[in-house]
């Protein structure tokens, strides 16, 4: 598959509606999970995610756990498969990265990462919406969302209790 253009991010209509479900589901906490995808995928075309179990306590943050983040590492790796972004929700706010996911991410990756972060608004006079960010320079920079209807075929499917 040839590479689409970098700053474009494309999301399957699944991934799509899977995302905005989980987010609603476990509103007015954050939800949190992880973006998967094949070694041979485009980089920036996105099919599979999964959802993870929000460890913080209070309701405007995230937490991944660790336990359960290699677990789906380790399952990704075994089928040549392979993290690749984190996606999360902001129950009432916009789909734009708060100080505090930009301090959490440099406190990881420091001035860039590969990875892209999914970030689902639910905020409802703007209407839910996703939008992705990569960091990059120590900023998050915004990457044009596009969706297609045609990848579904060449999905794998994924479980991380495979
Ligand atoms: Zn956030």
């Amino acid at each position: 598959m040839s590479s689409t253009n970098a700053h474009c991010v494309t999301l399957s209509p699944v991934l799509r509606e899977s995302i905005l479900d989980a987010s609603r589901s476990v509103c007015p906490r954050e939800m949190c999970g992880l973006l998967i995808s094949s070694r041979e995928a485009d980089d920036n075309l996105f099919t599979q995610w999964t959802p993870m179990k929000n460890m913080a306590r209070d309701a405007e943050s995230f937490r991944l756990d660790p336990r359960t983040y290699r677990d789906i590492e380790r399952a990704s790796w075994a089928k040549d498969w392979q993290i690749v972004g984190l996606v999360h929700s902001h129950p009432l706010g916009i789909a734009m990265p708060s100080k505090r996911d930009l301090a959490c991410v440099r406190e990881i990756w420091g001035e860039s990462s590969s990875w892209t972060y999914l970030i689902c608004g639910l905020k409802e006079s703007a209407g839910s919406e996703i939008r992705a960010w990569k960091l990059s320079g120590g900023r998050f920079r915004e990457q044009t969302v596009c969706q297609t209807q045609k990848i579904e075929e060449i999905s794998p499917g994924y479980s991380p209790n495979d």
